[in-house]
């Protein structure tokens, strides 16, 4: 080997610079321009020697790619399998709490009320288990099968800027509301295809609750049964010689309460409260 070959710096392989580069990037936040410059030069250089050598360097892009593509799986079966074990903890944690919780209430309720009618609490050194009355509400089982007269719509409309345009007659920013859906609804009828529809339903749970707390239409009648019964014919007997029952009523279940699809009135419920 000569003298002057010896001397020169050893030039850097296009894997040895990109990742050199990504290093100065990431420690000290900038490239120095001569890096840079011999990046190019080497770019250059490979990229107009044709053959094997461009091959290379799109290999060499392929690499990076594969990897980023390999980091990113790695990442979201990460997150998922994280996510789940999460999850699960705060189910179980959730439970243990909720099912303690429950044991606690349950040894209250055998003690009995005071004179005053109210729960006796059970007293630590630094605690109080006490139960407190928790307010009526309602829980949706399925809100698919929810009637709706108990949900909100939300309606958003897609269309181009110009049809609204049109929509509003001449005025884009036409004020008169009742103008603008008359002359929108003109628009759907005549170019529909052009307008697409999202719906969203969302359960008014003030309004369920209120409908669930009514009276059972069929039960609620005055013919000397308390709520959630009602009378029956049945067979005659030497017992009962009119041949009429009182059985719960078919249509509450003898909740005595309005029924309604899909949810259920949540009532006469405590909660331990720890202080
Ligand atoms: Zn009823």
């Amino acid at each position: 080997m000569s003298k002057e070959l010896e001397q020169q710096p050893r030039k850097r392989n296009l894997l040895d610079l990109v990742q050199h580069v990504a290093y100065l990037e990431d420690t000290e936040g900038a490239v120095p321009d001569e890096l840079l410059a011999e990046f190019r030069e080497e770019v250059r250089d490979t990229l107009l020697a044709k053959g094997e050598k461009v091959d290379n360097y799109a290999k060499l892009i392929h690499y990076f790619t594969m990897r980023a593509a390999a980091a990113k799986g790695e990442l979201e079966a990460f997150v998922k399998i994280e996510t789940e074990r999460l999850k699960k903890r705060i189910t179980r944690a959730e439970a243990d709490a909720r099912r303690l919780g429950d044991f606690a209430l349950f040894v209250i309720d055998s003690l009995g009320r005071d004179n005053k009618g109210k729960r006796l609490p059970l007293e630590g050194v630094n605690y109080t288990l006490t139960a407190a009355g928790v307010a009526d509400s309602c829980e949706v089982t399925d809100e698919s099968l929810v009637p709706l007269e108990f949900k909100t719509v939300e309606l958003t409309a897609r269309m181009p800027g110009d049809m609204w345009n049109k929509a509003c007659i001449a005025d884009f920013n036409e004020k008169d509301t009742t103008k603008r859906i008359a002359a929108l609804q003109l628009a759907v009828l005549s170019t529909s295809d052009a307008i697409t529809f999202n719906c969203e339903y969302a359960v008014d749970k003030k309004k369920l609750l209120a409908a669930l707390k009514e009276p059972c239409e069929a039960c609620s009648v005055d013919d000397g049964c308390p709520a959630g019964k009602t009378l029956s014919t049945t067979f005659a007997s030497e017992e009962n010689p009119e041949g009429i029952e009182m059985v719960d009523c078919p249509k509450c279940g003898g909740t005595g309460k309005r029924r309604i699809p899909g949810a259920r009135l949540l009532t006469n419920k405590t909660r331990l409260v720890v202080k």
